[in-house]
This record gives C-alpha cells, structure tokens and sequence, in this order.
C-alpha cells in the first residue's frame, strides 16, 4: 500500500524525480487519505465507548474533525507528519525548509483557532495521530464532553450529561478505570 512512510522511504532512497508543485500535490493527496482513516479510527473508538452527539463537519471555525454542539467541546486529530509531531515525524530529505515552513505554518494555525475557538466558550482538544488509541485520549474526550464520569461508568445526573458551562471537570481514577474497561 502506498503510504506516507513508503513515500518517504522512497524519497530517501532516490533523486525526487517531481517537481516541487507535483510533489506538493502527491503529498497533500496523501494527508487526506491519512486524515480521513484516522477520523474513521477514532470515531470507532467513540461508539465503543459510546460516546454520542458528536457531528462531523460543523460549521463553526477551523472546521474540527469531531464537534459536540451541546456540549461545545471540539476535537482535532493532527497528522503527526503535518504538525510536527515529536514522537514520530521524519522530516523528508528533500525540500526540508519547504516542508518545515508549512508544519511551522500549521502549528501557528492550529494555535490560532484554538484560541479563537475558546474565546467563543469552545473546549478544544488536540490529539496526535499516533495517539488516538492511547486510553487517555477517550478519557480527555469523555471527560469533556459527558462531564463527571460516576465509578459506574454511568453520567452524572447533575450535568444531564452536558457540561452545564462547567469548565474544569475531573473523572475520578476509579471512573476513568471504569470507563476504560466496562464500557
Ligand atoms: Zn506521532
């Protein structure tokens, strides 16, 4: 399969045979079809853990990959090659300062719609592509999303299972446990 990784690879190992606007098209073909397998790992993740009322494509700024309206908590997946992700980016042997300008360019982004997002009562949250199927990565959505999670694994009734505006929600360990593995 062609992927991200075997692109590089192959960069490595020979001249790169496109031109600059060829090759930014190639790659920019490869990120959409990173971004859209991730989007479908993670709501996976979401419905096992059935986590609901989250919409895809809302309309509200920077576009999230996943949105909860009610309880306006918006959550991005970053590409770990295209936000510079330190666990696992390779930087391309070719046009290195072409590619380091535009990770620098999305961080700077992804900064500035968060900021916007939250000045507007949004909760963000970010997660790395490498990250999505780490426990704590359901655990920070659950617990924005859904508020306090009891040692049961059920809601709390308190927040109807929205925030209520509450912005600094804590699961306790033994909820989060529950959560994790009774779900
Ligand atoms: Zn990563």
């Amino acid at each position: 399969m062609f992927n991200l990784f075997g692109a590089l690879h192959y960069d490595k190992r020979m001249v790169d045979k496109y031109d600059k606007a060829t090759r930014s098209r190639m790659m920019a073909a490869v990120r959409s079809r990173g971004n859209r397998s991730t989007e479908v790992r993670l709501a996976k993740l979401l419905r096992k853990h059935r986590l609901s009322g989250w919409r895809r494509q809302y309309p509200i700024h920077g576009t999230p990959d996943f949105c909860w309206p009610k309880s306006r908590v918006a959550v991005f997946v970053d590409g770990c090659f295209w936000h510079g992700c330190p666990r696992c980016r390779r930087a391309p042997k070719s046009n290195q300062a072409f590619w380091e300008a535009k990770v620098a360019e999305n961080k700077r982004r992804a900064k500035e719609v968060g900021r916007i997002l939250r000045k507007q009562g949004w909760v963000v949250i970010r997660i790395w592509e490498c990250q999505i199927g780490k426990p704590s990565t359901i655990r920070r959505i659950a617990e924005a999303t859904i508020g306090t999670v009891l040692v049961d694994g059920s809601r709390d009734k308190r927040t109807n299972g929205g925030t209520n505006g509450v912005r600094n929600r804590f699961i306790p360990r033994q909820a989060a446990r529950a959560l994790r593995y009774t779900r």
